[in-house]
Formats: structure tokens, sequence, C-alpha cells
């Protein structure tokens, strides 16, 4: 998504709203464990402050990924704030500055750099999701199999009683 900022890179305190809703393309290469519905929606502002431009605003993303307990795909909406900077030249004082060329920003690698950062590591249908039998594979959040938790407790018994020999 690239932003035409000719009419405030010479202006100090000068400004546009950036307002952005539709896919980010760019991050389906990221990651193939989430699946991200083309829906973000950005609402925010680029500013020229001290000749740097600063983007601010709030992203909202949705996703669907599998839960790591028991495998159901679990939707999940997210709003994040949006804090970057853009510079023309790259200045040491501002390493994490983004460069624009040509008076034009493209917002698109700060988005997606903050919602992968902001992507939770670890999903969950819910908090007290049973997960799945590790032995027999049944979802344990619908049914009780008849695995006895006591037969792997055993060998790991086992173990220990070889290693007492
Ligand atoms: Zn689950
Ligand atoms: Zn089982």
């Amino acid at each position: 998504m690239r932003v035409n900022v000719s009419d405030i890179v010479k202006t100090e305190g000068a400004g546009i709203d950036v307002n952005y809703s539709g896919d980010l393309p760019g991050l389906h290469e990221f990651d193939n464990s989430v699946e991200f519905k083309p829906s973000f929606d950005f609402t925010g502002r680029i500013v020229n402050f001290g000749g740097l431009l600063k983007l601010s605003g709030k992203l909202h993303f949705e996703f669907v990924a599998d839960c790591i307990r028991c495998l159901k795909p679990v939707e999940t909406a997210m709003d994040i704030e949006v804090n970057e900077v853009f510079g023309e030249v790259f200045d040491p004082d501002e390493v994490d500055a983004y460069i624009y060329e040509g008076n034009v920003v493209d917002i698109e690698k700060p988005l997606i750099d903050n919602i992968i950062l902001a992507l939770p590591t670890k999903i969950i249908c819910s908090e007290d999701c049973k997960g799945l039998c590790k032995n027999c594979g049944a979802n344990l959040n619908f049914k009780n199999c008849n695995c006895d938790e006591s037969e792997i407790v055993d060998s790991r018994m086992e173990i220990l009683k070889d290693f007492f020999k």
C-alpha cells in the first residue's frame, strides 16, 4: 500500500490520513500455519516530524490457526497499535526507521512486521481445552478414551527399575 507523501515532506508538522482496507499479499509467505483473512483494516496518519515521517494508527486483522492442544481451527481477531518511522536516508540514530524513496511511503512492510510481532505463539481454543490423548489421539474434549494413564507411568517405572538393577 503506497502513499504519496510529496505534500508533507517539505513541511514540518504536516500530515496525511492513511486508511487501508484489504489484503496484505506479502504476509502470506511468512507463516503458513496461520491463515490470514484478507480483511486487514488500518486507520492512521503519517506526520512529518523533524524531517522523519511518523506513521501511527490502529490495525485490525483476523486469522485462523489450529489450537495447539486439540488442533481445532480457531478464529482470532486482533487490534494493534502501529508506530513506525520512515527516513529518506539511513540514519544511524534511527536504525529502526524504514527507508522511503521518491516521495512514496510503502506501509505494507511495517504493517506486516507489526502483525508478525503481535501474533500469539500459542493458540488455544479455550483455557481448559483438554487436548488429544497422547496414546490414541482421541479428542478428550468430546470423549474419554480407554487409555489407562497409569500404563504410561508404568513404562516410566520400568525404565527406573532397569536403572536400579
Ligand atoms: Zn483446543
Ligand atoms: Zn487414548
